[in-house]
């Protein structure tokens, strides 16, 4: 279903997560659930995002993109972390109309496929929703709207 290089960038982020594991220092955390897949995710983050930690279950889209999310906002500064996170929750939005900028999205441009089946799009997008909501209970407006037009 899905382009094979991206494919391919999804399944190795699925396979050998970034960051996975949840830490005990944090300032805000949350917990989703997609229970159209059965994807979990809880995210904690630190106020000043040099820390993001998560851990989760569920399918191969859901956990590699918590991956991706970890690799390309822990650590930046909350500009960055707004500007990201506003092109992957667009990018999911736009059924694939949008061309992923690789100099923003890094691996996320591997989700480009998945923003073609709204089914999955929820997988993808469990991780974006749950981080905005972990940074919002540590202080931090992260600013994206993240509601999936179905
Ligand atoms: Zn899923």
């Amino acid at each position: 279903m899905l382009d094979g290089l991206y494919q391919e960038i999804i399944l190795d982020h699925y396979k050998h997560p970034h960051g996975r594991g949840l830490r005990e220092q944090f300032d805000g955390e949350a917990h989703h659930v997609n229970p159209t897949c059965g994807d979990e995710i809880t995210v904690r983050v630190n106020a000043d995002m040099s820390d993001i930690s998560y851990d989760g279950l569920g399918c191969s889209i859901s956990q590699a993109s918590a991956s991706v999310l970890h690799e390309l906002l822990e650590g930046k500064d909350s500009a960055t972390i707004a500007e990201v996170h506003r092109a992957f929750v667009e990018l999911m939005q736009s059924r694939g109309a949008v061309e992923p900028d690789e100099d923003v999205l890094g691996d996320g441009i591997a989700f480009a496929g998945v923003a073609k089946f709204p089914a999955r799009v929820k997988c993808a997008l469990l991780p974006w929703m749950a981080f905005k909501d972990a940074a919002a209970r540590a202080g931090v407006e992260v600013g994206a709207s993240p509601e999936v037009k179905a």
